[in-house]
C-alpha cells in the first residue's frame, strides 16, 4: 500500500511537470491538493510523510473522523465539498480554506462565525462552469457580482475560483468548462478591483489534470490517481449522500 501511494504520487508529479513543460508554465505555480474523500487517515498519512502539504475533504464527518490522526501532521486542510450552512461552525474547526463558497447566505454565515472567532479564512468561489444541474457552484454570469458583494466581508480572503470541470472521454468536450474559469478570472481582473488582482484557479482532477494546467490551473485536486478507485457505488462531488 505504502509503495503504491508513493509511486502514484511520483507519477502525478511527473504528469504535472510534463503538463507545465508542454504549456510553458512554471511547475512552482501549480500546487497539488490531495482529494481524500473516503480515503482512510493512514493512507493520507503516507502521502503527507512523502511531502504533500495540502488536502481537501468533502464532508464534515470525514474531517472529524480523521482529525485525531492528522491534526499533528504538517498538512493544510481545505473543504472542497458542498457545505451546508448549519455545518459551517463545525467545519471551521478543521480547515483553513473553503473552496466551495457558492452562495451569499454561506458567505454571511462564514462571516458571522469568523467574527465570533476573531479570525480570517481563505476562500475560493465555486463556479459551475459546466452548466450541469447536478453540480454546485455559481452560474458563471453571476460570479463578478457575487465577488463584489462578498468583498465587503473582511473575514474572507478571496484566494480564487474553483470549478469541477465537465468530465468526458473526449478531450474537446472537457476544455470549455476549464477555459471558462480563466475567462471569468480575467473579467474580474479587468474591473481592476483592489485586492482582486491575484486570483488562483483551482481546477483539474485525475482525468483532466493536463487540460486544466494548459488552461491555467494553479491547483489540481487529485484523488483517484493517487489513492485508487473509491468503492462507493456512487460518485460524491457533493453532499447529496446523507451523512
Ligand atoms: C473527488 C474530488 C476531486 C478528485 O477527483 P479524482 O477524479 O478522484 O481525482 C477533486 N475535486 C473535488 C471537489 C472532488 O470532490
Amino acid at each position: 500500500m505504502k509503495n503504491e501511494i508513493i509511486f502514484n504520487l511520483l507519477k502525478v508529479h511527473q504528469r504535472i511537470e510534463n503538463a507545465c513543460k508542454t504549456s510553458g508554465r512554471n511547475p512552482a505555480d501549480v500546487q497539488l491538493l490531495l482529494a481524500t474523500k473516503t480515503v482512510p487517515a493512514d493512507r493520507i498519512r503516507i502521502a503527507i510523510e512523502a511531502g504533500e502539504t495540502l488536502m481537501g475533504e468533502n464532508k464534515m464527518q470525514e474531517l472529524r473522523d480523521k482529525d485525531s490522526e492528522l491534526k499533528h501532521l504538517p498538512i493544510e486542510r481545505h473543504f472542497i465539498g458542498h457545505l451546508q450552512t448549519n455545518k459551517v461552525k463545525d467545519v471551521l474547526k478543521y480547515v483553513s480554506c473553503i473552496q466551495s463558497l457558492d452562495r451569499l447566505n454561506l458567505a454571511e454565515e462564514l462571516n458571522k462565525q469568523l467574527l465570533n472567532q476573531n479570525r480570517k479564512l481563505d476562500v475560493f468561489v465555486q463556479v459551475n462552469t459546466s452548466y450541469e444541474e447536478s453540480k454546485f457552484g455559481l452560474e458563471p454570469s453571476t460570479v463578478l457580482d457575487f465577488i463584489k458583494k462578498i468583498k465587503s466581508y473582511e473575514t474572507l480572503n478571496i484566494k480564487g475560483l474553483m470549478t469541477i470541470g465537465l468530465l468526458d472521454v473526449e478531450k474537446e468536450k472537457m476544455i470549455p468548462s476549464l477555459r471558462l474559469l480563466r475567462t471569468i478570472r480575467d473579467e474580474i481582473y479587468k474591473e481592476g478591483i483592489e485586492g482582486l488582482q491575484d486570483l488562483k484557479l483551482s481546477m483539474g482532477m485525475s482525468q483532466d489534470l493536463e487540460l486544466a494546467i494548459a488552461e491555467g490551473s494553479n491547483m489540481v485536486r487529485i484523488g483517484t490517481s493517487i489513492f485508487g478507485n473509491r468503492f462507493l457505488g456512487k460518485e460524491i462531488w457533493n453532499e447529496n449522500i446523507t451523512e
